[in-house]
């Protein structure tokens, strides 16, 4: 059993500290944000991750986990610091590395003890050296402190399941030492540990998550081109799935990726390679292609609706991804500021996510339009001129095609997740267009009409 500090309870941090105490260590999270300390003392989880407050109460009663914005007395006598605080995306898209900075400050001036620090958050090849650096720079007792990088690879929404099945546990050490101290934390996981030196650690980050990254815009891009010469993306990317070189997942095409890590990451990596005087061809194109991605049915509706203004316009999701209540980078945050520019009246639907948009959108007047949070699909829907499916939660999934005919105005749909087969939004009357499939146009919709009227003829 280990004595750990975790910096920042975050998505990263929280999992990782109340998955250490799960498994038998003695955990202190600790984090500045004085409100979020208070909710989780009381057991109430500050993120929204299946399982999580679970755990979180179960090791809280049984004395195995606490919370506090006291890092003095979490850090002087632990014997691992994880650091898992944000490294957001800087104008010039270089990682922001302040909060590591600050907690790097913390721990040197706290620390009485030896102890492994561990860098959890995504940060640049080499960032592992400079904290070791730092921490020995304003390092106040005598003590050993050394670096490891310890890259997390959960995924928002299945964070809990991820870390306590992580398909592997990547270390980065510099020393036996902390090769060992590392291997023993995670002993209790029973998981496969891969380990290696510090900085090709930080770069397993990077080029994991950019390769996901570039896979879902090389997808979008192909997706494409099936609008344009009548293929299905659906069909080709089962095709591809069968494929073992290629394996079936992060295959499908959508409005584009988004949240805190991929953007931020694959702008991080490319900036890293550009500070080298080397230009990472292959990310800068999975870039590119996501930025023209996130507005690709906005631009499509504009084409077929003279305005916005004054139309309902009901938005399902909101969150960058189902299971999430995360906002970051969401395909929502990029389209609705555009909509209400053009004069629309949303009414939105998200499961947990309204709470924090409207945080950035309150509810009523936003410049030219209005923005309504409802509390179902059907609210959404009800009377609605044009309706954009942003998120693939499981509550818009189960919306029936008829619905849409049944609750809107007119039954006008974008679907930035393919939700919906296109033959099924055919047979509903549905005008619908999604990702690299056929559009079901109104021209569509009359010509087979026609087709039902020459044959009842005859
Ligand atoms: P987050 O923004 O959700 O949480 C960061 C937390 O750190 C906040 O609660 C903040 O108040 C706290 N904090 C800031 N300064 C602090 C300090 N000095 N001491 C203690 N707490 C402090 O961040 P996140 O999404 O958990 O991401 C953290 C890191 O992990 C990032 O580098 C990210 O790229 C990486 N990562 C994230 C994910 C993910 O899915 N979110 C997955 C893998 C890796």
């Amino acid at each position: 059993m280990y004595k750990i500090a975790v910096a920042g309870t975050g998505y990263v941090g929280l999992v990782a500290g109340a998955c250490f105490a799960e498994v038998g260590h003695q955990v202190t999270c600790v984090d500045i944000d004085e409100k979020k300390v208070k909710l989780m003392k009381s057991g109430v989880s500050p993120i929204y991750e299946a399982d999580l407050e679970e755990l979180m109460q179960k090791s809280y009663v049984d004395g195995r986990i606490d919370y506090s914005t006291d890092y003095q007395s979490a850090y002087k006598d632990a014997d691992a610091i994880f650091i898992g605080v944000g490294t957001p995306e800087q104008s010039d898209g270089s990682a922001n590395l302040s909060y590591i900075a600050t907690v790097a400050r913390q721990i040197a001036e706290s620390v009485e003890k030896d102890c492994l620090v561990i860098v959890k958050s995504t940060v640049p090849v080499g960032t592992n050296d400079k904290v070791e650096q730092f921490i020995q720079d304003f390092l106040v007792n005598d003590v050993r402190v050394e670096v490891a990088s310890n890259p997390e690879f959960l995924a928002q929404g299945s964070a809990v399941h991820d870390t306590l099945h992580a398909e592997r546990i990547i270390i980065g050490t510099e020393s036996d030492w902390a090769e060992q101290v590392l291997k023993s934390i995670y002993e209790p996981f029973n998981l496969p540990i891969v380990s290696v030196n510090r900085r090709s650690a930080e770069m397993i980050k990077y080029a994991s998550n950019d390769f996901l990254a570039l896979k879902i815009s090389y997808m979008n891009d192909i997706a494409n081109l099936c609008e344009l010469v009548g293929a299905d993306i659906q069909d080709v990317a089962k095709g591809m799935s069968f494929d073992s070189r290629i394996g079936s997942k992060f295959l499908n095409a959508g409005i584009g990726y988004g949240g805190s890590c991929f953007p931020k990451d694959t702008k991080a990596l490319e900036n890293l390679a550009r500070q080298n005087n080397y230009e990472l061809k292959t990310v800068n194109a999975a870039i590119d292609v996501n930025e023209e991605q996130k507005t690709k049915l906005y631009k499509k509706a504009s084409k077929r609706l003279i305005t916005f203004s004054g139309l309902k316009v009901a938005v399902l999701g909101l969150t960058f991804k189902p299971g999430t209540d995360d906002l970051r980078e969401a395909a929502s945050l990029e389209n609705i500021p555009l909509l209400l520019e053009q004069g629309a009246d949303i009414y939105a639907y998200d499961p947990v996510g309204s709470e924090n948009f409207a945080k950035v959108h309150p509810e009523g007047n936003n410049g030219k339009g209005t923005i309504t949070y409802v509390a179902n699909v059907e609210h959404a829907l009800d009377g609605a001129n044009v309706c954009f499916i942003f998120t693939e939660w499981g509550e818009v999934k189960a919306v029936t095609p008829e619905t849409y005919k049944k609750l809107m105005r007119t039954p006008l749909v974008y679907d930035g997740r393919n939700i919906y087969s296109v033959q099924e939004m055919q047979q509903a009357d549905v005008e619908y267009y999604s990702i690299g499939r056929k559009p079901i146009s109104r021209e569509v919709l009359m010509e087979a009409k026609n087709l039902e009227l020459q044959k009842s003829r005859f």
